[in-house]
């Protein structure tokens, strides 16, 4: 069975684990197996800083299926330190707010010499891959420079400052943890870019296309609309199912209330699922599953309520499972 998964960061990467031990594969690390796995993945959060380029949900998802995550923190590498860090701060060298650890910096080191040398992220990341082994096909969502910036009021007001500013979405999310208001998010580089050809195959010819619980907005938002995504997900012959990364009304783990208000979206399962749309409407949904306890209903998609809380790898192969079954493939 071939399964193609859209996902962010945390949020993704944790739901891929649950894939690949669904499919009978290791969640950590590589596999053998007849079924394949690719993850498509946000390029939203991408960043210059200090002169390398960080991939903040591919790295994400590479150390956490390659088995080099932080598990505590969700994002970046066990066993980190922090001398890099410190040493810039020493230096007052902007941005001081971002936590680049030292082990995290040698995989942007890697990845921006590859770069520069002329190599799409698509093989950067391949390459990376060499070494972490995730077992899934990592592929971003595109070659091309698509980063999300946000609109707010501006944090130091003066007479002659614009009253609002746009930043980098990584400044608004991490330095400011969301803490002013957002207007609107913008996608810099979106119109000229294309989707990554391997994604809209991926898609294409998957059996089953799942929608990870990821940030609904500034994640799945974001990849889908980069020119190319939407023919190729409304082209694909499988069935598109989402898991809902809103239980009870509340995000997990994060500020994506922050993110959906600010496209005057409720925070609530149903919510999302609307705005996402069922695909039998001209959305993007064939089947949408939502936490036990919590009800939607999305015209043109199917709904289902299942326990989605990713509290361990055998929980959430179960919200796999039921993905599947939603979308009528047996692995
Ligand atoms: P990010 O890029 O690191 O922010 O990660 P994602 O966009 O992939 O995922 C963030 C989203 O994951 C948040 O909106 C959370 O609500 C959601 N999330 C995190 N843990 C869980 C969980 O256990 N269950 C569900 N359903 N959603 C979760
Ligand atoms: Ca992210």
């Amino acid at each position: 069975m071939k399964v193609t998964v859209l996902v962010g960061g945390v949020g993704g990467a944790r739901f891929l684990l649950g894939v690949k031990a669904a499919l009978g594969l290791p969640a950590v690390g590589p596999g053998e197996g007849p079924h394949e796995v690719t993850a498509v993945v946000n390029v939203g959060d991408d960043v210059w800083m200090h002169g390398l380029r960080i991939c903040p949900d591919l790295d994400t998802c590479m150390y956490t299926l390659g088995g080099g995550i932080d598990s505590e923190r969700g994002w970046g590498r066990a066993g980190e330190t922090w001398a890099v860090r410190d040493e810039l701060a020493a230096y007052e060298a902007d941005p001081t707010w971002f936590g680049l650890g030292d082990r995290d910096v040698a995989t942007h080191l890697v990845r921006t010499r590859m770069l520069r040398a002329g190599y799409p992220l698509s093989q950067v990341t391949e390459a990376l891959c060499h070494r972490w082994k995730p077992g899934v096909r990592l592929l971003p969502a595109t070659d091309d420079r698509v980063e999300t910036h946000v609109v707010i009021d501006n944090p130091e007001p003066a007479e002659d400052a614009p009253p609002q500013i746009a930043v980098h979405f990584q400044e608004w999310w991490v330095r400011h943890q969301a803490k002013f208001p957002a207007h609107r998010f913008a996608s810099v580089g979106a119109e000229e870019a294309k989707v990554l050809p391997a994604a809209a195959q991926a898609i294409a010819e998957a059996d089953v296309v799942l929608v990870a619980p990821s940030n609904p907005v500034v994640s799945i938002g974001t990849m889908i609309q980069v020119p190319g995504m939407p023919q190729a997900l409304v082209g694909t012959k499988a069935k598109i199912v989402g898991l809902s990364p809103i239980v009870g009304g509340r995000p997990l783990r994060g500020m994506a209330d922050a993110c959906l208000s600010a496209i005057g979206v409720d925070t609530t399962a149903e919510a999302v699922g609307r705005h996402y749309g069922g695909r039998a409407k001209g959305g993007l949904l064939d089947g949408w599953l939502v936490h036990s306890g919590d009800t939607a209903e999305v015209e043109g998609a199917e709904t289902r309520a299942v326990p989605l809380l990713m509290t361990d790898v055998e929980a959430t192969a179960d919200m796999a499972r039921a993905a599947f079954e939603l979308a009528g493939v047996t692995p």
